[in-house]
């Protein structure tokens, strides 16, 4: 009778492997939580969702197409990288999670999923999404240290961080095909070549180490591996990681404002009905933003896409998008919501004036946020506190009766610089 495929987890580790695995997770597990708790604590996350654009079908149609297919990640070529790690690491985090569902929940049950032809599917489609995200690590490596030459110290850090995180990942992803190759060096069978890789490897490692160092060998990667990955998940709330949690809720969250327009601070009609004329135009502080807004902060991933359209970029003005945004999502890491951004000069009066309200940049980013809906309230309490200069008078006069700094009609817009019909590879 044929030998059945089947996987076997922990085979080459001692016995009791996978009770201590779970005591080294705990404290990883604790750290994440505890960051998850500071990051989402009052954040009013499942409100927004639910009060998004079409509430929960239409989170879950952003979801799919900006998220799961990375429609604007995509409509660059660097963004190609981006998909070999994205769909790389989803697979093997799912098969991660098939193979603790398999061995641990139903196997003590009598109950394999692992088994036969779906193994045997598994193995071969995890070795070529292994593929892709190792290539797509080592492409986004090679342009991230390129990048880190030229960034200035602002994005230094940031680059550092997502260098850690490549480096992190290529780890994981180079170490599983060691152990794949290991595993079934150490355990031959003949189902073992679906795992193209691993079988390459394990041709490679043989008669290169005898069975009692690929053994050794084996345990030490084992918890190597282990570690990284509980290490990256603790770390995830901390880090640039943690766009790979925000960046979808953000998706999710948008409460649907049409692209080209700009936020309201508030509504005159109400405002008459009511008699309340305690009002707050401006915004100067990260708390003054709604909870969206300041959530949306932590999805920013410092890609730059923004700063590429964006027409006072182009023009050397003081103002980059990118950095505003990174700027205010370090109040928030740092919790500093409540510092005057204009006083403290987090954000400079010139960078706020060198808007065009374009709204490129809104087209342009990947994972959805509005730079221009920072900017305008800021320049809002610029003007409430008077710090208006003759030339900005002017711009705001052309803004109140044309829509734009430059007093063009509004059927005009479209030959602004930078304006959506002239910004290249983005959707409109
Ligand atoms: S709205 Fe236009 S000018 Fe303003 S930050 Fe965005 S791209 Fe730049
Ligand atoms: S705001 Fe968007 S486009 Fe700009 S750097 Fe952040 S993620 Fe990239």
């Amino acid at each position: 009778m044929a030998e059945q495929a089947i996987r076997e987890t922990f085979g080459l580790m001692p016995p009791g492997t996978s009770h201590y695995l779970y005591v080294v997770f705990a404290p990883f597990a604790l750290v994440f939580a505890y960051g998850a708790y500071l990051r989402l604590a009052r954040s009013g996350l499942i409100d927004l969702v639910r009060g998004g654009s079409g509430g929960i079908a239409g989170a879950l149609g952003r979801l799919g197409w900006y998220a799961l297919l990375q429609r604007r990640v995509a409509a660059r070529p660097r963004g190609y990288a981006h998909l070999g790690i994205f769909y790389g690491f989803l697979a093997l985090f799912a098969g991660t999670t098939i193979v603790f569902i398999d061995w641990d929940i139903l196997r003590p049950l009598g109950v394999r999923l692992l088994a036969g032809a779906p193994y045997l599917l598994l193995e071969s489609f995890l070795d070529a999404l292994g593929v892709a995200f190792v290539v797509g690590l080592c492409v986004a490596l090679v342009w991230r240290l390129a990048r880190l030459r030229t960034s200035t110290p602002d994005q230094r850090a940031v680059q550092l961080q997502f260098l850690g995180l490549i480096g992190g990942l290529l780890f994981l992803g180079l170490t599983g095909f060691l152990l794949e190759g290991l595993r079934i060096l150490l355990r031959p069978a003949s189902w073992t070549d679906v795992s193209f890789v691993g079988t390459a490897v394990a041709g490679f490692l043989s008669g290169a180490v005898s069975p009692g160092t690929a053994q050794e060998i084996y345990v030490g990667l084992w918890w190597s591996h282990a570690v990284v990955a509980f290490t990256l998940i603790a770390l995830l709330p901390f880090t640039v990681f943690l766009h790979a949690g925000a960046a979808p809720l953000n998706v999710m969250a948008q409460p649907g404002l049409p692209r080209r327009e700009l936020d309201a601070p508030f509504d005159l009609r109400e405002v008459m009905e009511s008699g309340n004329f305690d009002l707050q135009p401006g915004v100067a502080t990260v708390a003054g933003f709604d909870a969206g807004r300041r959530f949306a902060l932590l999805a920013c991933t410092n890609c730059g896409r923004c700063d590429e359209v964006c027409p006072a970029v182009a023009m050397g003005t003081a103002l980059s998008p990118r950095r505003l945004v990174q700027s205010l999502r370090r109040q928030v890491l740092e919790a500093k919501t409540e510092e005057d951004l204009l006083d403290t000069a987090v954000v400079s009066p010139e960078a706020l004036w060198a808007c065009t309200t374009c709204a490129a940049c809104v087209m342009a980013c990947p994972v959805l946020i509005r730079p221009v809906d920072y900017i305008v309230p800021m320049r809002r309490e610029e003007v409430s506190r008077q710090h208006l200069d003759a030339r900005q008078g002017a711009l705001l006069a052309n803004l109140g009766r044309s829509a734009n700094p430059f007093g063009l009609p509004p059927d005009r817009r479209d030959d602004l610089p930078g304006s959506l019909a002239q910004a290249d590879g983005v959707e409109s």
